[in-house]
């Protein structure tokens, strides 16, 4: 297989067949946490960069092969950007019309001021897009455009495309240490994407090595302060962690300690909805959270009035 790999099992898309229609590393950022490394052509021109029918076939050969039933969403989520790809509306089109699965791309939403961009994209059915940073400091410093690029052209494209889009649009902030963490800046992206048709908004920390060795992930504190802030202005049904927890798996019976973790990992929880969990199926909260925190699992913090668990991010990559 040349540019589908998969399908790899995701939280947000289920079992995902992804397709990588950009060779590395072609990409209009270069973002200091880019698990891919750093940016060799920092591009905004969209061209062709493979035969789009031969992309086309090998999708369609692969959902073949593996049986529909066992993909739930076919995804562009190359090692660059996915909308430089000149045919990349023919390629959804052409997917979409000869197998019975959701077409989904993964972008870093920078070229969405361009007409022929959002409608390539309007072929989608579910949309994820990037956004790092709400003022263009941050922004320079987190993902490294191509000089051409300004935020606010950026985050008018994202407005427009929300604006007319009718398949399903997620968003996605990374959060960096000491680069994108403070309140400030957490304020004005948690706005930005409350005014968005969006109906869930990923909290996401870099969970692979990044291109950039000083590359530090948020902590939790930075990282809960996001997400009640995100769910002040959304709710927090639509919002939810990324912070590398590959098991997370809410389905967990039987193991009401796994259970914790697994929500924690996506929910911050008040302490005393967990206390009363852990009562409720016999066990000591006092006793089960000591211990958690002893073995390093969570962290108990503090956010306005309440206390929260939230499951504890690994430093290492
Ligand atoms: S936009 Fe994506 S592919 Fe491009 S540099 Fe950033 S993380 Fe890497």
């Amino acid at each position: 297989m040349r540019y589908v790999f998969g399908p790899v099992p995701s939280r947000r898309l289920g079992r995902s067949l992804g397709i990588n229609n950009i060779p590395p590393k072609n990409c209009s950022y270069s973002c200091v946490y880019c698990q891919v490394g750093r940016t060799s052509n920092i591009t905004l021109e969209r061209r062709s960069f493979y035969p789009w029918k031969e992309i086309v076939e090998e999708v369609v050969n692969a959902v073949k092969t593996l049986g529909e039933e066992k993909i739930d969403y076919i995804t562009f989520v190359p090692d660059g950007e996915p909308t430089l790809d000149a045919f990349l509306g023919k390629e959804i089109g052409e997917i979409k019309r000869r197998t019975n699965k959701p077409v989904a791309v993964l972008t870093n939403s920078s070229l969405l001021f361009e007409e022929e961009v959002r409608n390539d994209l309007f072929e989608a059915d579910l949309v994820s897009v990037k956004v790092d940073a709400a003022t263009e400091k941050v922004y320079r410093r987190i993902n490294r455009p191509h000089s051409k690029l300004s935020l606010d052209r950026v985050l008018d494209g994202i407005r427009e495309f929300s604006k007319s889009y009718k398949g399903g649009m997620i968003t996605e902030t990374m959060l960096v240490k000491d680069i994108n963490d403070k309140e400030d800046e957490i304020k004005q992206i948690s706005s930005f994407i409350a005014g968005l048709k969006t109906y869930k908004a990923y909290i996401a920390v870099p969970t692979r090595p990044p291109a950039e060795g000083f590359v530090r992930k948020a902590g939790e504190e930075s990282v809960l302060r996001a997400y009640e802030m995100f769910s002040e202005l959304m709710g927090r049904e639509k919002v939810e962690l990324l912070i590398g927890y590959e098991g997370a798996d809410f389905s967990i019976i039987g193991n009401p300690v796994e259970s914790l973790l697994s929500i924690t990992s996506v929910h911050p929880m008040r302490i005393d909805y967990a206390c009363e969990l852990l009562q409720k199926v016999g066990l000591n909260p006092e006793k089960v959270l000591e211990g958690l925190v002893n073995e390093g699992k969570i962290a108990i913090l503090e956010y306005g009035e309440h206390k929260f668990i939230i499951k504890k991010i690994s430093y290492h990559y």
